[in-house]
C-alpha cells in the first residue's frame, strides 16, 4: 500500500459538508476515540484528501492550534442542533473571529489570459487561510438551510460522527452502510442468535 493509501484510509470524507468533515475527524477507531489531525502534519495529509484545492506542504504550528479551535466550535454547534437547540454564541464568536482573517479578493490572471475574479486564497502559498476557508464552511452551514438535515450516526455505542442526511426521503441513519450499517446488522444478528441458544 502506498503512502498516499494510507493517508486516504486514515480519513473520512462522508458527510456532505466540508464542515462536518473536519469534526469528523475525530472518530472511533479500535474501541478508542482518535483524533487523525492531532499533529500539524496530520492536518496537511487531510487537506491534501479533501476536496479543498491544494495540498499545503507544512502547516504552521499556529494555523494548526486555529484550525482545532474552529473544529470544537463547529463540533459544540452540531451538538446544540442535534439536540434541537440553537447554534450557540460561543460558536459563533470563534467561527466570527477566524472569519474577521478573511483572505480578501483578488483579479487574477489565469494561463489563457481571461481574468478571474474570487478569493485570494492559495492554500499552497499560504497555508494560513485554511481556518478561514473550514470556518466559511461552518458559517455556510449553520445559516443555510440544510441544516435541518445534520444526523449523528444512529451507531449512537460505537461511533461518533455525524452527517447531512440528503437522501430524498431522509432516511440516512448511518454514517456509511459498509460500516456502522453492517456492524448494526451483525450486532442484531448476534444478539437474536445469543436468545435463540439460551432458550
Ligand atoms: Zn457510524
Amino acid at each position: 500500500m502506498s503512502q498516499e493509501e494510507r493517508h486516504e484510509e486514515r480519513f473520512v470524507f462522508l458527510a456532505g459538508d466540508l464542515a462536518l468533515d473536519l469534526v469528523n475527524t475525530v472518530l472511533v477507531d479500535g474501541g478508542a476515540l482518535v483524533d487523525t489531525v492531532a499533529t500539524p502534519e496530520g492536518l496537511a495529509d487531510w487537506v491534501a484528501a479533501s476536496p479543498l484545492d491544494g495540498a499545503p506542504s507544512a502547516i504552521p504550528p499556529a494555523v494548526h492550534a486555529r484550525t482545532l479551535a474552529m473544529r470544537q466550535a463547529v463540533r459544540a454547534g452540531v451538538d446544540a442542533v442535534v439536540e434541537g437547540g440553537p447554534v450557540p454564541d460561543t460558536t459563533i464568536a470563534t467561527l466570527n473571529a477566524v472569519l474577521a482573517t478573511g483572505p480578501g479578493a483578488a483579479l487574477t490572471r489565469g494561463p489563457d489570459g481571461a481574468l478571474r475574479y474570487g478569493l485570494r486564497a492559495d492554500l499552497d502559498a499560504d497555508p494560513a487561510v485554511l481556518p478561514w476557508l473550514l470556518a466559511d464552511a461552518g458559517a455556510r452551514l449553520f445559516a443555510g438551510d440544510r441544516l435541518d438535515r445534520l444526523r449523528r450516526c444512529a451507531n449512537h455505542d460505537t461511533c461518533v460522527l455525524i452527517f447531512l442526511d440528503t437522501s430524498r426521503n431522509r432516511a440516512r441513519r448511518w454514517c456509511s452502510m459498509e460500516v456502522c450499517g453492517n456492524r448494526s446488522k451483525v450486532a442484531a444478528h448476534e444478539a437474536r442468535r445469543r436468545r435463540s441458544s439460551a432458550e
